[in-house]
């Protein structure tokens, strides 16, 4: 049986996406070719990419806009350092905000590249919230900042006003819900969080920016080459590309991001409300900062873990223990976990508060 899967990733993924992709795996487009074995130069992989990119552009509403998407390996890790490549010069200066473990790795490759000022952190109190009182110099090269803290379970909820060219990492909320996303210059997301399979990640990247670092680049670190190729320099992830696309036409099918923002609010208020209801649990996150992807919380008595544990198991839900350094449950709601999943959860909480009744 299908279990109610609340991974932090790799995720869970429409299961169109997951038949759809089983049959290309077996006979893509009725070629008589598996989708593993084509050329990634053949028409029809050309066409998977092709609208991949575009269909991203579009769903993030900038088409036209002067951005482009790529599709690189290497995961977001990946991008921690093709961006200072890319965008700090010799003599610039990166701005980051610190707002949990991926922004920090995040830091950790920038200070590699150059001079890096962390602009603002909230790692005294452990990530339980987002900075707000924090200053970006005028004359940083960028700003890079974290939209979801997977880990924490924060999430930001307005991004600030700057001149300076802005970066983000929304690997674990990017089309879950609407932003003006003409406000970033650069974005980036592991697919394996909200739209596809681990191998690939999505960038979209504002053209204007790029040329000004003044370094000689490693081609596979150029974001330029990788665009002059038009996301196929080297053999892309074949696979992955073919299964985000899959999400990402699953996603317009839906309505497009603010059909499935309303269902994302929805599944987190359910969780929140029950979490802040029930005396046997308390969020570790403050409250305005809350991400409405990955809900973290604790038991107030650790002595109910295992008759908890049992309960969630037994109700066929997986992927629940939090993070090691928050403890505790993490409950990730990315777009295709079903409302019906997160009853399920808030039932086995309820079933506790009786049992310890
Ligand atoms: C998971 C995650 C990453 C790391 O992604 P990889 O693809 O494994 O490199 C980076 N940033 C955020 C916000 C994440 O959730």
């Amino acid at each position: 049986m299908k279990k109610h899967n609340f991974s932090a990733g790799p995720c869970i993924l429409p299961q169109e996406v997951f038949e759809k992709s089983a049959a290309a795996i077996l006979d893509f487009n009725q070629s008589g070719l598996s989708i593993l074995e084509i050329s990634h130069r053949s028409k029809d992989f050309i066409a998977v990419m092709d609208e991949a990119r575009a269909l991203a552009l579009e769903l993030l509403g900038l088409t036209g806009k002067g951005y482009q998407a790529l599709f690189l390996q290497g995961g977001a890790s990946m991008e921690f350092l093709r961006i200072p490549y890319n965008l700090l010069p010799q003599d610039g200066q990166a701005a980051y905000l610190d707002t949990g473990t991926w922004a920090n790795n995040a830091i950790k490759e920038a200070k590699l590249f150059g001079d890096t000022v962390v602009v603002g952190s909230s790692k005294n109190d452990n990530y339980n919230h987002i900075p707000t009182d924090y200053t970006i110099p005028a004359n940083a090269s960028y700003f890079h900042c974290t939209s979801n803290n997977t880990i924490f379970g924060t999430q930001i909820k307005s991004f600030p006003q700057t001149n300076v060219p802005m970066v983000c990492d929304m690997s674990s909320d990017l089309f879950s819900r609407t932003l003006d996303f003409s406000k970033f210059d650069l974005i980036y997301a592991g697919a394996q969080k909200n739209m596809g399979p681990a191998g690939t990640t999505l960038i979209i990247i504002k053209e204007s920016i790029l040329s000004k670092s003044g370094r000689s680049l490693p081609s596979m670190m150029d974001y330029e080459k990788h665009l002059k190729a038009d996301s196929m320099y080297n053999t892309p992830a074949v696979l992955p590309v073919y299964s985000s696309l899959l999400t990402l036409q699953w996603l317009k099918n839906q309505g497009g991001i603010a059909v499935i923002e309303e269902q994302n609010e929805a599944k987190a208020q359910l969780l929140y409300n029950e979490i802040d209801r029930n005396p046997l649990f308390v969020g570790t996150a403050n409250k305005a900062d809350r991400s409405n992807m990955n809900a973290t919380f604790l038991l107030n008595d650790p002595a109910h873990q295992e008759a908890f544990d049992a309960l969630w198991k037994a109700a066929g839900i997986s992927g629940l223990p939090g993070h090691r350094s928050v403890g505790g449950y993490r409950a990730s709601m990315y777009n295709a976990l079903p409302l019906s999943s997160v009853q399920v959860l808030v039932d086995a909480m309820q079933e506790l508060e009786r049992q310890v009744q």
